[in-house]
């Protein structure tokens, strides 16, 4: 099967084969990881790896720290504001995913939205906003995993720059100093549903001025104590665990820039068939085309064939293609895991395709 889910997704094949030896016994314990206590050494170890892992793959700054909670990106949707807005915040409204953060944000204060595509389905990235100085941070989204834009590049920003990087992270190497926070679930790249990751700046840690519920306050999960193991309460051990091994495989590949140049040369792959074939269209401006998420249309003229190349995928294998209601057509999501030969397959697919059709 070549699996194209948007999330969750694949995983590589050694994460997930370590993961069913990890159930039946981890570590040599002799007792599976879903059945160990988190307090177990082997498992304080893996703990700290997989922060290790981070901070090595993303260079990360020691005036960081790595949160592993639960909730999902949802979660920091609302935790974010609660622990860094004081007056007002900026959204740059790119996606459904960046208007649902902004929403939450009302909660706690002002929200400004700095520029919004909403006007042309969320297919382009807005340019020569402004950034307001007066507000506490500005939030952008880095990849639009439902409509296939993608900022790829480590934004100037006057105020803390905060990021959704639920769809990218990992796939690329960031400078991590531009931002004040970095979060998002794992479910896209960097391992399975169930484990959120949060990279805060330590100055703003127990900053704000509004009393906090004790999981909602980052400085909880960061404190001294927690400070190796980040474990305040049960943390979902096993999609943890499955991260870790995610991680390592990135690792033994070369870390973010072997990643990136991979996913570089599989998303020119899949948009140059794309602009290529004259039965589809890309619906991203292409200056702000992801290469994480690939979202394409028919042509105006086979509109009728979209349910055709669907079943014509299908037989061929290829699982997760259609596109996100709001925009139509396919997406292909190739994340770090893709492997390059799925993206070849679909590729022969659709060019099989036009010559059966056209
Ligand atoms: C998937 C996704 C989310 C939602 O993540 P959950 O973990 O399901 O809450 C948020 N932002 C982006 C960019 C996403 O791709």
């Amino acid at each position: 099967m070549h699996n194209f889910n948007a999330g969750p997704c694949v995983l590589p094949r050694e994460a997930v084969e370590s993961a069913i030896e990890a159930i039946r016994d981890f570590d040599g314990t002799g007792i599976g990881i879903l059945e160990i206590s988190h307090r177990t050494p082997g498992w304080e170890r893996i703990m700290k790896e997989t922060r290790e892992l981070w901070r090595e793959l993303l260079n990360i700054p020691e005036n960081y720290e790595i949160l592993f909670l639960g909730g999902g990106a949802s979660t920091q949707f609302f935790t974010v504001p609660a622990n860094l807005l004081e007056k007002k915040a900026a959204y740059l409204q790119t996606g459904v995913w960046a208007k649902k953060a902004a929403k939450e944000a009302k909660f706690y204060g002002e929200v400004e939205i700095v520029a919004s595509s909403e006007d042309k389905t969320y297919s382009y990235i807005p340019k020569n906003y402004v950034i307001p100085t007066d507000a506490d941070y500005f939030h952008i989204t880095t990849n639009n995993t439902i409509y296939g834009t993608e900022i790829r590049y480590d934004m100037d920003c006057p105020i803390n720059l905060v990021a959704d990087m639920s769809s990218d992270i990992m796939s690329r190497p960031v400078d991590v100093s531009k931002y004040a926070l970095i979060y998002g679930g794992a479910q896209k790249n960097v391992g399975p549903a169930g484990v959120t990751f949060v990279i805060i700046r330590r100055d703003l840690l127990g900053k704000i001025n509004r009393p906090l519920q004790t999981m909602v306050n980052y400085a909880t999960h960061a404190s001294e104590e927690e400070r190796n193991i980040s474990m305040f309460n049960t943390p979902p051990v096993f999609p943890i665990f499955v991260m870790h091994e995610t991680l390592k495989w990135v690792k033994k590949l070369g870390g973010v820039e072997a990643m990136n140049k991979l996913n570089v040369e599989k998303a020119t792959l899949l948009y140059d068939e794309i602009d290529r074939n004259s039965m589809f269209v890309g619906t991203a401006a292409k200056e702000d085309r992801s290469i994480m998420n690939v979202c394409f249309v028919m042509a105006e003229q086979y509109k009728d064939k979209e349910a055709d190349f669907m079943a014509f995928a299908k037989e061929r294998g290829m699982v997760g293609i259609k596109g996100h209601r709001s925009v139509g057509g396919f997406r292909a999501s190739i994340y770090n895991a893709c492997p390059i030969e799925s993206v070849q397959a679909l590729v022969k697919c659709m060019q099989d395709f036009e010559a059966a059709n056209k």
